[in-house]
């Protein structure tokens, strides 16, 4: 057993004793495992509609599979937090689909476009963790989807809740020619082992996991529950550095070191014995400080890796080399060759945002030019892989066709927006059509500017489309504007970079919607008329 924590008294840590749930999360988990609300969806409400489910399932266990009520269409954003959740709940619900990896062949893809057309009124968005979530869905096709999606090896079980959510990974991981370890075999061993295990079910809050070889870092391994990162020890062995204890919201942290060197088979006992602490050890009874990077903070990285040797792996992990430092752009925009002599295309849709119609063109571009694989990405784009290099030009050209661009400017390739007021009950302002307006605008605007440079856009202070890692973070609230009305807007954080800093929040920094394009172009022009050579937008700021 560890020294006490600073805070053991009334944090609902299950290691030192606080069985009783202290809040009503806790409690209804307690009640009943979420992965048991599969069977009464198929067999119950599925079959006698919404008005059959249990409050406590519809607003609890059913994010044990991917699913959230969407909001009310109508109700603005000033209602968001005052209304109590029956008015704001639809009859309709979001749906996560875990891709882990982001790896899907063409089966896959095709499934995902049919159920978005078939199902979910064509729609479709990539998320920064590479799922797909759909919209408009009813709890009578829920079965039907699932069947559709297990039928080709998908699933939305522990998509969302209190869970080990989606584990991201490299989406050109075993194809990349730089990359220093594939981690596709430790992602497949965490899934197939620990996913939907009853072991795990019960977590103080979510979990985020990150596994990847990656040279460019692009699954931002900084701001993950726990993270593996591809390293070469001094005997040149290839294996994982460990980072665990970061993430966004209130309160951002950045993963630490633990300092160790983990070869890859090994790397599933690792996890299982994060996760394991996290369950243990983590704070229950406040859900603001259920994450682990709260753990994180008061033990540190020396105590933290000194208790998952002792109490949960039983033997010493090495030393693992420095962690490199952090880079500035991490995607996987353009046209690359592949480690096999074959070329990866990848691409940007505006903001993660398309439909089930674009995806089934996707998927017959993907076998008309490739092989039919195609990855999401941690930045809301994606990748067709395998194609020849006398074909890339003519699939970028197709692409395009569609608006999906190979080249595209900084601002398109840099853009992230969450879900926002159109179907989030936590909103407070639209966030996706903003972005994408945005986008189009800076393009006229300024259409030389080329520096990378993250613009990101939160409909609320959640961190879904990680405002505080951004050059120029949004984060949606009401403003008030010249004639003293109440409208929407943002909360402006600048100079964020992931693993560096965290976006400077500048008091009464703040634009309307209506502002926006203005305020980002100034500040854009600024910045690139200031800067010196090679001085990113963090360092100018
Ligand atoms: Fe919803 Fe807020 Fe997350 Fe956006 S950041 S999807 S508004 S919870």
């Amino acid at each position: 057993m560890p020294p006490a924590t600073k805070r053991k008294r009334g944090e609902g840590q299950w290691a030192l004793g606080y069985r009783e749930p202290l809040n009503k999360n806790e409690e209804n988990k307690k009640n009943d495992d979420g992965l048991n609300v599969r069977r009464r969806i198929i067999d119950i409400y599925s079959k006698a509609g919404f008005d059959s489910i249990d409050p406590a399932d519809l607003r609890g266990r059913m994010r044990w599979y991917g699913l959230y009520t969407q909001r009310r269409p109508g109700i603005d954003g000033g209602k968001t937090g005052a209304l109590p959740d029956e008015e704001l709940d639809d009859r309709y619900f979001m749906m996560r689909v875990r891709i882990d990896g982001g790896q899907l062949d063409g089966p896959q893809l095709r499934a995902i476009a049919d159920i978005a057309t078939t199902y979910a009124r064509g729609t479709a968005d990539i998320t920064d963790r590479q799922n797909i979530q759909y919209h408009w869905i009813r709890i009578e096709d829920v079965p039907a989807i699932w069947e559709r999606l297990e039928s080709v090896g998908l699933s939305t079980m522990e998509a969302c809740g209190d869970t080990p959510r989606v584990v991201i990974g490299c989406p050109l991981a075993g194809i990349a020619e730089d990359e220093v370890i594939d981690a596709t075999p430790q992602i497949a061993e965490v899934h197939e082992r620990y996913v939907g295990s009853p072991e795990f079910s019960n977590l103080p809050r979510k979990f985020k996991t990150a596994m990847s070889g990656c040279t460019a870092h692009c699954t931002v391994h900084e701001i993950n529950d726990v993270a593996f990162v591809g390293t070469v020890n001094a005997a040149g062995e290839a294996g994982y550095q460990v980072f665990a204890g970061g993430g966004l919201s209130t309160n951002p942290m950045f993963a630490k070191s633990l300092g160790v060197f983990v070869r890859p088979e090994q790397a599933h006992e690792v996890w299982k014995g994060v996760i394991s602490i996290f369950r243990d050890y983590g704070y229950r009874r406040l859900r603001h400080r259920a994450r682990i990077k709260f753990l994180m903070a008061d033990w540190g990285p020396e105590r933290f890796r000194e208790v998952l040797e002792k109490e949960y792996l039983g033997y010493e992990l090495p030393d693992g080399p420095e962690p490199a430092a952090p880079l500035p752009r991490r995607d996987h925009v353009g046209i690359h060759r592949q480690k096999d002599g074959n070329y990866y295309v990848g691409f940007a849709p505006r903001v993660g945002r398309v439909n089930g119609e674009l995806l089934g063109v996707i998927a017959d571009l993907a076998e008309r030019y490739g092989s039919g694989r195609t990855r999401t990405t941690a930045e809301q784009k994606m990748v067709i892989l395998d194609v020849p290099e006398e074909d890339t030009e003519s699939l970028a050209d197709a692409l395009a066709e569609h608006d999906l661009q190979v080249r595209p400017s900084t601002f398109r390739r840099q853009t992230m927006a969450c879900t926002g007021i159109e179907y989030c009950k936590l909103a407070i302002v639209e966030t996706k059509q903003r972005a994408m307006d945005l986008v189009d605008e800076l393009e006229k605007r300024l259409p030389d500017f080329e520096q990378p440079l993250t613009v990101n856009v939160n409909g609320c202070p959640n961190a879904c489309a990680r405002i505080q890692v951004a050059d120029i973070g949004l984060k949606g609230q009401l403003v008030v504007d010249e004639n003293g009305d109440q409208v929407e807007g943002f909360q402006i954080h600048l100079g964020g970079a992931v693993g560096a800093s965290f976006g400077k929040k500048v008091r009464g920094l703040k634009t309307t919607s209506a502002g926006l394009t203005d305020y980002v172009e100034r500040v854009v022009r600024r910045y690139d008329e200031q800067r010196r050579d090679g001085e990113s937008f963090a360092a100018w700021t």
